[in-house]
């Protein structure tokens, strides 16, 4: 009787994940997509603490507490701006946990070794290259592609011995080969984000997300547990489609990104082409005297919006130019504005901007030469015009915003500093160009009160 309720829970808790999913593809629906999830997640944790399956309550209260203690910790207090390094420590958790699976299972005498071992190598590749990855974007490490000679050679060769050992340990099931394949498969880990750097970031995020689900497939085989085997999958799946996407918005193909390199170069020839010339510099009230006599502006946030949350001001500056002078105002987005996908969509639905105001690079990209005002406001690599011209920088190939087009294009930030990637925008020192310098939320609120004297 029991496995028939656990069996018909653990199809329910799938079905209310993929509703989940379907319902966070949309800002309009992700709440309803969360709390879907959160339903799942608590039945399928109550039919199996509930079931056969656990005969002794302790650790796994423990682990409940421990782990619910420290995950509500994180959720209260990470910042937004902070987002994606939790996603990439929560990725390699889960990395982490598939092969501490896996182990056990192993040391417990189980014979699904193909199993097992899938999991134990997707997972700790996840783990490893997650911990770089969370580094490189909580700025412990340069964010720069760590690149030294031999390095792909070496992963090759890392590679090679990761399937001779598993090729082993299949036909002589050692537990100190399964070890050693835990070793070879960590350390592959490590050296495969290292020379991923810069721009490229945002994809093997997605791809190590996808590596987690793919390493709970792996030991839901070995435990032979159905749901672990589906939301595996559908981790797995939704990585995989994510990394697609953001492989195509960055114009880059999988097989190049994750053999890395990008980004390995510091930019410095625009820097020097940068030191003898001048920006000019605006103040807030002029920036409010080209806005109220502009027909057209496009507002292009990015990562600095989101660190000086100026997402609510930025909404009050566009209905003050809207309603009081008539000014069209459309926001466009860049695929991999922020630090990670759908950051700006995130902020600008939390101001209670209207979707239809907010425009995907490909429907806005043409607008820019026919709109008055560019305002970008702490966004930096996503206009950087060298992605097109400049074939040996690391965000060569990068589709960009085209604000450089506007008859004015203001950039709301603190300095002339680069952003994520470390190349120098030479846009700050175009003709039309006003550096609004300042913290985002500063400036903007200084702006909508010039707008409304
Ligand atoms: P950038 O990182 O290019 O630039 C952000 C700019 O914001 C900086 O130049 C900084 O300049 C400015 N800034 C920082 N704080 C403030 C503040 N308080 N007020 C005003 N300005 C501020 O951001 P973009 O959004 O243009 O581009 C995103 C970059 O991040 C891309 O290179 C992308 O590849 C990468 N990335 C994206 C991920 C994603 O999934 N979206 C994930 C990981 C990386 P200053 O210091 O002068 O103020």
């Amino acid at each position: 009787m029991m496995t028939h309720v656990l069996a018909f829970s653990y199809i329910l808790a799938s079905v209310l994940f993929i509703f989940s999913i379907r319902g966070l593809a949309s800002p309009e629906t992700a709440r309803r997509g969360n709390v879907l999830g959160i339903a799942g997640m608590a039945l399928a944790i109550g039919v199996t603490v509930y079931s056969p399956l656990v005969t002794d309550y302790l650790p796994v209260i423990a682990a409940v507490l421990v782990g619910g203690v420290i995950g509500t910790y994180f959720a209260v207090r990470v910042k937004m701006t902070s987002l994606p390094q939790m996603i990439a420590a929560f990725n390699g958790l889960g990395g982490l946990s598939s092969v501490f699976i896996a182990v056990a299972e192993i040391s417990a005498g189980s014979d699904m070794l193909i199993e097992n071992a899938l999991g134990l190598i997707i997972g700790a590749v996840a783990f490893s290259g997650s911990v770089i990855a969370f580094a490189k974007l909580q700025g412990l490490m340069k964010a720069r592609a760590i690149v030294f000679p031999g390095q792909q050679l070496i992963n090759l060769l890392l590679g090679i011995a990761m399937i001779a050992v598993t090729v082993f340990f299949i036909l002589h099931p050692d537990r100190n080969l399964f070890y050693l394949l835990a070793a070879v498969s960590i350390v592959l880990g490590f050296l495969l984000v290292l020379p991923i750097g810069g721009a490229d970031m945002p994809v093997v995020i997605s791809v190590l997300n996808a590596y987690s689900g793919w390493a709970a497939v792996g030991i839901g085989f070995s435990l032979n547990n159905v749901l672990l085997i589906i939301v595996g999958a559908i981790v797995g799946a939704s990585g995989a489609i994510l990394s697609y996407i953001m492989t195509k918005a960055m114009n880059r193909s999988l097989t190049s990104v994750m053999l890395g390199g990008f980004g390995a170069e510091a930019q410095q020839s625009a820097g020097s082409a940068a030191e003898d010339r001048t920006a000019k510099a605006g103040s807030p009230e002029d920036a409010a005297f080209i806005m109220e006599n502009a027909n057209k502006i496009i507002i292009v946030p990015g990562y600095g919006m989101a660190v000086a949350q100026a997402q609510h001001v930025l909404k009050e500056m566009a209905d003050d130019l809207r309603k009081k002078y008539g000014a069209e105002v459309k926001f466009a987005i860049h695929p991999v504005a922020g630090r990670m996908p759908g950051h700006m969509n995130v902020l600008l639905a939390e101001a209670n901007v209207p979707y239809e105001d907010v425009f995907e690079l490909e429907d806005i990209n043409r607008e820019f030469a026919t709109a008055d005002v560019a305002f970008v406001i702490g966004a930096n690599d996503v206009t950087n015009p060298l992605a097109k011209t400049d074939a040996s920088s690391p965000i060569y190939g990068m589709p960009v915003l085209d604000v450089g087009k506007a008859k004015t294009v203001f950039f709301v930030k603190r300095s002339l500093a680069s952003g994520y990637s470390g190349v120098e925008n030479p846009l700050f020192f175009a003709d039309n160009t006003i550096m609004l310098y300042g913290d985002a939320k500063k400036v903007t609120e200084e702006i909508v009160s010039a707008l409304e004297r």
